[in-house]
């Protein structure tokens, strides 16, 4: 940043909301759209392009028992405690209004802070979807004073010397110095706008405040003329400067207006310097502030929504697939002292400041925009409830009746959550002396855990991507859905449906890459349908009230990999991810796990044990993982590799030309000592192995999971699919062969050819001599 003192360096925290991202497909007045069941939303003016899935509103789907019911209620007890006098200190104090005697608050929002007023508007945004979600009316009325007293310190900008509209707990001058280059040292003033308009835009959509929509057109229309008059080289060195989502919430005014003015401010918040190398898909995360960064990517994919250019949707879809790729940690979260590191960088970034929990409340609702347009993509459901479950769930201390949060997750061994900013107390959230980013986008994620669970296409099918107790009134169709799980102790969901369920229609649900064997069934019959890991599977039929799905997804233990470092791995169990109880003991290092070590201890809940480090240890999941010291990253190495011949010609299994890719075809080659000769036999479930290229990390996979005879077999990431899963058989001869758990095929050699170069595929068990192969150790 061009600050000579970034806020970083001073601070070291900041971060972001979500955007306002709510959509519906329908015109006013359609039930389908219709307004949440306790507040009248005006419907947007202008509908989204592209749009393929459309979440419910937030009335509409009701958690109940759960982990994530729990921590919605600890988040309303918060939201409902919390004085709306003390969060208004600021305000007032700067548009020279009376503070009424209120205490000020501390943190982030001290007096002194440079970007106070920064919470505000998160707070806005989460008494709304409360109110929207609950009917909690004590959410809806706090929200409603703030805006009025909001619109007071408006009304009072002449007297304070500021220009119309203006609304901020710091001086416009620091707008001033911003646009001349010279930020006030620690102050992003963009990013509190953004929290604000975001904010009231909320309770304009969700409550109907039409004094909201009136602060925020005000505040709006102000940064429309205090951007206008800037050139556009010099708007580009304003977003230099953290601006949070302003150009996702300017466009989703447009969107709520239909004033196409706001398009035009919003695209002033284009960051070319940013957004240049993701449109060409060049992966230039490493160094920049990572939470900085996902709100223009949301801001991307909205302007997409907005205008059709595919230049955005690229923009953002790319951004995506870089940051879940390649700098995303087992547990969801990325960024470490919040940045991005080099690409695949994780093992060797294990810190206590890793995983702002900001940047994966942001992820999710990017997630959730490019869901809705490439409904088809079950990994960006599955990235999601990775994230959802493993992070954010967490995030919030169950300890706490005021559900406060920890702003990083560590993962460095031994760590142990609750970790914050200096400024701020550097330990867990509180009532009022913290008011983080993360804290105040730790509220907006617990008042709409709901939002992603259902999806319907606008017409009659629906889906179901997490796998959570929940109640969903589909009102537009008459149809209730209510989804009993104890998920993911179990791997089991039902999906009761009651209601005018008659005739024929679809229900899609998600099954996870992660899966293998799902089963769908319907009334207690298991169904005829393609269940494929990683896809979605759709049941259409004619129901009738009462019919009751029930959907399996058979999960298995297995060790992740860090991208970076093959021997260096997390456990996880189905979606879960399971780390290490390591009481008040302080770890110097990964405790080296012996993988084949890990045993479930029972099924009533998500116990395991595993010996690591000589010792025994218990492991559990990491979302509950609290009040303890943990790892989630263990030392898996410690296999000794071995080199794997074909007993025709004693060529050995290496990778054409040492690729390190995914789809990297296996062949023969001479026993030259290169690296990608070497592989570790990696203990899997039910006896098998995961065979696991030393050069490359990857794993021995058949290509597209084929059964077919002659099929190509590759090395692939090592995602869990059954093709990765090889059984070895030793034939007493010093010669064994190597059966592929997925398909029953044998490892084998195209033809049968000896030759240097032969390609390896899997082949029946036709008793050939190219079938048998040696482990050299
Ligand atoms: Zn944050």
């Amino acid at each position: 940043m061009p600050a000579p003192l970034s806020r970083r360096r001073l601070l070291q925290a900041a971060g972001t909301t979500a955007a306002a991202t709510a959509v519906g497909p329908l015109a006013a007045g359609s039930p389908a759209a219709g307004s949440p069941a306790h507040g009248a939303t005006p419907a947007p003016v202008r509908p989204d392009v592209g749009t393929l899935a459309f979440p419910f509103d937030l009335g509409r789907v009701r958690l109940t028992a759960s982990r994530w019911l729990d921590n919605q209620n600890r988040t309303l007890n918060y939201l409902r405690f919390v004085d709306v006098d003390r969060l208004l200190y600021n305000f007032r104090a700067n548009h020279r209004l009376s503070t009424g005697g209120a205490a000020a608050t501390g943190g982030w929002e001290a007096p002194d802070f440079p970007f106070r007023s920064h919470v505000q508007g998160h707070f806005l945004t989460a008494w709304a979807q409360a109110y929207a979600a609950t009917g909690d009316t004590v959410c809806r009325d706090k929200a409603l004073y703030m805006v009025a007293e909001l619109a007071k310190c408006q009304a009072n900008n002449g007297a304070a010397g500021f220009g119309a509209g203006y609304l901020c707990g710091y001086p416009e001058s620091d707008f001033d110095a911003l646009e001349s280059g010279a930020p006030v040292n620690g102050n992003v003033p963009y990013y509190t706008v953004h929290k604000t308009l975001a904010g009231l835009l909320e309770v304009w959509r969700l409550l109907g405040s039409a004094r909201a929509r009136d602060v925020l057109l005000a505040l709006a229309d102000w940064v429309d003329r205090r951007t206008g008059r800037l050139s556009t080289a010099r708007m580009q060195a304003v977003l230099e400067t953290e601006f949070g989502g302003m150009n996702a919430v300017l466009t989703d005014l447009g969107r709520q207006t239909g004033d196409a003015r706001w398009r035009a401010v919003a695209q002033r918040f284009d960051h070319a310097a940013v957004f240049d190398p993701l449109a060409a898909n060049q992966d230039r995360l490493a160094g920049l502030h990572a939470n900085t960064q996902v709100p223009k990517w949301i801001g991307a994919v909205r302007a997409y929504k907005a205008t059709g250019t595919t230049r955005y949707r690229d923009i953002a879809a790319n951004a995506w697939n870089m940051c879940v790729g390649a700098h995303t940690y087992a547990i969801g979260g990325n960024s470490q002292a919040e940045h991005f590191r080099a690409p695949n960088a994780i093992a060797a970034h294990l810190a206590n400041d890793t995983c702002e929990s900001c940047n994966t409340v942001n992820m999710l609702a990017l997630t959730r925009e490019l869901f809705t347009l490439t409904p088809d993509r079950a990994e960006l459901f599955d990235f999601y409830e990775q994230a959802w479950l493993n992070h954010m769930t967490g995030q919030q201390n169950p300890a706490d009746p005021h559900g406060h949060v920890t702003y990083f997750t560590p993962l460095r061994p031994g760590g142990r959550r609750g970790v914050g900013p200096a400024w701020g107390g550097g330990t867990w959230s509180t009532d009022y002396t913290t008011f983080w980013c993360c804290q105040g986008t730790g509220l907006e994620m617990h008042t709409r855990l709901m939002d992603s669970v259902y999806f319907h296409d606008g017409g009659t099918t629906l889906t179901v991507n997490l796998f959570v107790p929940s109640v969903l009134t589909w009102a537009a169709r008459g149809i209730t859905v209510t989804q009993t799980t104890s998920y993911p102790v179990s791997d089991t969901t039902t999906l009761r449906i009651t209601g005018d369920a008659g005739g024929t229609w679809a229900l899609r649900v998600r099954i996870p890459g992660w899966t293998d064997g799902a089963v769908v069934g319907v009334n207690g019959v298991a169904q005829d349908i393609t269940a494929t890991p990683g896809t979605y599977a759709t049941v259409e039929r004619a129901w009738a009230s009462g019919d009751t799905v029930t959907v399996r997804l058979p999960m298995r233990t297995v060790v992740r990999p860090a991208p970076d470092n093959p021997n260096v791995g997390a456990v996880t169990h189905g979606p879960v991810v399971l780390s290490g109880d390591y009481g008040d003991t302080a770890l110097s290092s990964l405790p080296s796990l012996d993988v084949g070590s890990v045993r479930r201890t029972g099924s009533a809940a998500l116990a395991f044990t595993a010996t690591a480090d000589g010792a025994a240890v218990d492991l559990g999941p990491f979302h509950d993982a609290h009040g303890h010291n943990y790892t989630v990253y263990w030392n898996t190495g410690g296999l000794a590799s071995v080199r794997i011949a074909n007993a025709v010609g004693g060529l050995v299994l290496g990778i054409q030309d040492m690729s390190t890719a995914d789809g990297g075809r296996a062949l023969l080659w001479t026993d030259s000592g290169t690296a990608d000769h070497d592989w570790e036999l990696v203990p899997d479930a039910g006896g098998t192995h995961r065979l696991r290229n030393v050069h490359s990390g990857k794993v021995l996979g058949v290509l597209d999971m084929s059964t077919a005879d002659g099929a190509a077999v590759l090395q692939w990431s090592d995602n869990g699919t059954a093709d990765h899963r090889w059984t070895l058989q030793d034939l007493g001869d010093g010669t064994c062969t190597i059966r592929n758990a997925h398909s029953g095929k044998l490892l084998a050699v195209r033809n049968g050819s000896p030759a240097v170069g032969a390609f390896v595929v899997q082949d029946a068990d036709d008793g050939t001599a190219d079938n048998r192969w040696r482990v050299l150790r």
